[in-house]
């Protein structure tokens, strides 16, 4: 082509779900989060804007620091599963199983504009040309596209029959390579998760020197949180983001949380790139978020019980639906593609997730949206 560089035309662009502006669907496509911010956080905004619009005219603070002390106090609080934490008028606790056990420091905490940001920052930051980053062959369909833009190659682990991580599989390969990991876990699309032991084993016999990324975009809605073990492991580095469970995917905000001097690193890669991915907005409404968390607890315990529903009903019906701990279930039917209960639900003016990669063809990818969501959906899948 002319006039481009080489390296654009070797270039695979990440396709998100639709977002469609010529007709109103119900969007169960992009595991957005159906219920609005709460209140706070946009009077926040409104008065932060009434009180000193000059803001918007000056840069934002490069370091984030008032969001990051925010964030700290929020997982503290909470453990990082809002679905299990106990919210109160005061706050919130963990539930004893999401305890930490230490205490997570501002200096720990990385935040950039969404955790796709964030990742791009951690694959530059921890990931090599010389030698492939491990992954499984179905997770986060963003990781192989950041391969490519970075030029770092790749060793795709296929699952095991079951949908599980083939954990085994993907330590041997970064054993015999010297390699970095990453997952998403709960992992997506499947929704399943490992547990903290199965990350804490993957964690103590990874090869010394690199890194174990844990993208826990989905942790809110169940997942066992790798949190706690920070304070053993100074190899992880867990990937957050405030789309999914904060209801915040159209401002942008995700975060890492890892050891004082990986955080160290990241801010050197954002620093050659951009100073300020957070802008004043984006940072004055993350802020109210954090403090509404016990808001966003209880929307993320209705998803959780909406998600049950569906997958019972769709059981009750002949589907296969894998176990959810996130806020989108994984289905299938026998003798029906993928595609075609894709366009079947979309005739019936709702929009679903199909992905037409090998192995995952038969399946539909379903947002869990709100009760009357889920009830018309029910309505367009009773085939
Ligand atoms: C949605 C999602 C992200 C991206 O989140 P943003 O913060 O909106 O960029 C990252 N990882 C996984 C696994 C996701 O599902």
């Amino acid at each position: 082509m002319e006039f481009v560089s080489k390296r654009l035309e070797s270039l695979h662009p990440y396709v998100p779900g639709e977002q469609p502006t010529d007709r109103v669907y119900i969007k169960l496509n992009a595991n957005e989060n159906p219920y609005p911010p709460h209140p706070s956080v946009t009077e926040a905004v409104g008065a932060a804007l009434a009180a000193s619009p000059e803001k918007l005219g000056l840069y934002p603070d490069p370091d984030v620091t008032e969001l990051r002390a925010e964030i700290a106090r929020m997982l503290n609080t909470t453990g990082g599963v809002l679905c299990r934490a106990s919210c109160g008028r005061d706050g919130c606790s963990p539930s004893p199983e999401d305890a930490l056990g230490f205490e997570i420091t501002p200096d720990m905490i990385f935040c950039g504009n969404g955790s796709d940001e964030v990742l791009s920052f951690v694959f530059y930051s921890f990931f090599d040309s010389d030698r492939p980053v491990v992954f499984p062959e179905h997770t986060y369909s963003f990781y192989p596209v950041y391969c490519g833009y970075y030029d770092i190659p790749m060793e795709r682990v296929p699952l095991n029959s079951d949908w599980t991580l083939d954990t085994g599989t993907m330590l041997s390969k970064a054993k015999a390579s010297g390699s970095g990991i990453i997952f998403a876990n709960p992992n997506a699309p499947t929704g399943l998760a490992l547990s903290r032991a199965e990350v804490a084993r993957i964690l103590e016999s990874a090869p010394e020197g690199k890194v174990v990324v844990v993208d826990e975009a989905y942790c809110d809605f169940g997942g066992e949180s790798c949190l706690p073990l920070l304070k053993e492991h100074k190899n992880l580095v867990i990937v957050r983001t405030f789309s999914k469970s904060l209801s915040f995917a159209g401002m942008r905000l995700g975060y890492i949380v890892a050891n004082p001097e990986l955080v160290q690193a990241v801010f050197c890669v954002k620093n050659s790139f951009n100073h300020f991915p957070v802008d004043f907005l984006a940072k004055t409404a993350a802020i109210a978020s954090c403090r509404a968390a016990p808001y966003y607890a209880e929307n993320a315990r209705k998803i959780v019980t909406e998600r049950e529903s569906l997958t019972a009903f769709l059981r009750d019906r002949g589907w296969f639906v894998i176990d959810s701990k996130t806020n989108f279930v994984f289905a299938k039917k026998d003798g029906m593609g993928g595609r075609a209960v894709y366009e079947k639900v979309r005739d019936a003016g709702i929009l679903i997730r199909h992905f037409a990669t090998p192995g995952i063809e038969d399946f539909v990818r379903i947002s869990i949206g709100s009760h009357e969501q889920m009830d018309a959906l029910k309505k367009a899948m009773s085939f």
